[in-house]
């Protein structure tokens, strides 16, 4: 169920009834007729969860986004591979060598 397939449901009982009589019918029963109007006239998808469930819709909640990426991720590092070159620190021992060559050379 989607929010085109509530306003196609709604418009089955649109002509000749009132918005108040429409919210009284069992399938809508719980939903204000105001939603049911602003779903039917403008597609507005409800915030209510309550009316979502009545309704068939699926229930969602806002998440937070990753400031890097922009996406939703349910772990607490980003999981987007975001091409983000490693800087590599030489190690100590190939510094030492290193040293050692220029010295006796
Ligand atoms: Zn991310």
């Amino acid at each position: 169920m989607n929010i085109q397939d509530v306003q196609t449901e709604i418009g089955k009982y649109r002509p000749g009834k009132t918005w108040r009589e429409i919210a009284a019918l069992p399938c809508f029963q719980g939903v204000p007729a105001a939603t049911l109007c602003a779903i039917y006239k403008h597609g507005r998808v409800p915030h209510n969860p309550a009316y979502l469930r009545i309704l068939g819709l699926p229930v969602t909640a806002p998440a937070p986004v990753c400031r890097q990426c922009g996406q939703v991720h349910v772990t607490k590092r980003c999981t987007a591979r975001v091409a983000r070159p490693r800087v590599r620190r030489p190690s100590r021992r190939k510094l030492a060598l290193d040293v050692l060559r220029i010295i006796y050379s």
